[in-house]
């Protein structure tokens, strides 16, 4: 298993190298400008729908693109009065989703009491899940227990095809990700009528934009349907976002000023209109306050002039607050867009 860029002591480990790095690219336009040519600087939120919370960065795995540097080497765990104090922002607000990924969120010790809490307050719960976790010995609980609290699985899987898959998360995910699947759909998880949300997320496999949402869902379906009887709710394609492991792989390649203007050369109004960092907004394995889940690994913080911890938490001082952006923002908004959430012009 590959070491983390944390572990290797790599230059590119910090958010702040990697936010240099970005800076250092010259591009045609900045993206403020791009967002100004649309109309919409500066970026604002529309509101906070989505709580999305970063328990840790710890992984079974070290998957090649990994955009948190996530890994087995890394320690950091959200304490439980960080996790009580997101809880109590759910109790008090009507943000109807919570949102919950690592690293392998599972891992973290209270992952049970943050589902059951979030479920008894009446909130829709994400877990973002990287598949293999559900086959380890301690974790078979699962499949079950997320079903049986009706958790959204949003499942990780690069490709349909072994070589891919197996090439940006290790040797054998691939056929226990297959595996973790079947038995979810056994649950009734992807099948209709259940009510059992299983929606995977696929990124290239090299410095490319993903392909058309629709088409490739319809590719998918058919190809793990007749090879593994695997079903599954939606596929959401997301685009590689320049940021720590992903960036080194570029910068391994001398790639990295392509792939920035490829992604800015293919800014897309609309979907710029539609940014994930506009509904949501991120926690901090720490408590702290991020635009979204990729300026949280940069060490780019909401700005100043609002609540910038969890602790402090205030909805409208939130909710107005203007958007921390960086070059590395041109991934969300390159062709059909790309969020937690897949492409946004479907
Ligand atoms: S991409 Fe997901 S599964 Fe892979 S190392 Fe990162 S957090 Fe873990
Ligand atoms: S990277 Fe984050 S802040 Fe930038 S556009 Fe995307 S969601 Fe918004």
């Amino acid at each position: 298993m590959l070491p983390t860029l944390q572990k290797q002591q790599h230059p590119l480990a910090t958010g702040a190298a990697q936010l240099a790095r970005l800076h250092a690219v010259r591009l045609e336009r900045s993206f403020p400008r791009a967002l100004d040519g649309a109309g919409l600087w500066p970026l604002q939120p529309t509101g906070i729908d989505i709580l999305q919370v970063n328990v840790g960065k710890k992984c079974n795995q070290t998957c090649r693109h990994c955009h948190v540097d996530a890994g087995p080497d890394r320690t950091e765990m959200m304490p439980d009065d960080v996790l009580e104090a997101c809880l109590a922002v759910l109790r008090d607000h009507p943000i109807p989703t919570l949102d919950i990924t690592g690293g392998a969120p599972e891992l973290h010790p209270a992952f049970r009491r943050l589902v059951t809490t979030a479920r008894g307050l009446g909130r829709r719960v994400i877990d973002r899940c990287n598949l293999t976790i559900t086959r380890l010995p301690n974790y078979r609980y699962l499949p079950a227990f997320l079903a049986e609290h009706q958790v959204e699985i949003v499942a990780s899987l690069p490709y349909y095809q072994a070589r891919q898959t197996d090439t940006q998360r290790g040797d054998g995910v691939f056929e226990e990700s297959i595996a973790a699947l079947q038995e979810l759909n056994a649950l009734g998880y992807g099948q209709p009528g259940t009510g059992l949300v299983l929606n995977l997320v696929t990124n290239p496999v090299g410095a490319f934009l993903p392909p058309a949402q629709a088409a490739a869902e319809r590719e998918w379906r058919e190809r793990l349907g007749r090879q593994h009887g695997v079903v599954f709710t939606h596929l959401f394609t997301i685009t590689n976002m320049p940021v720590s492991r992903f960036l080194e792989h570029l910068d391994e390649r001398q790639q990295t000023e392509a792939y920035l203007a490829r992604l800015a050369q293919a800014f897309n109004p609309a979907a710029a209109a539609g940014v994930m960092c506009r509904t949501t907004l991120s926690v901090g394995w720490d408590g702290r306050l991020y635009d979204c889940d990729f300026n949280q690994q940069l060490d780019l913080p909401v700005e100043s002039r609002v609540p910038r911890t969890i602790f402090e938490f205030e909805a409208a001082a939130l909710a107005g607050r203007r958007v921390a952006v960086a070059p590395h923002c041109f991934g969300c908004t390159a062709g059909g867009g790309s969020s937690c959430g897949g492409a946004l012009d479907g």
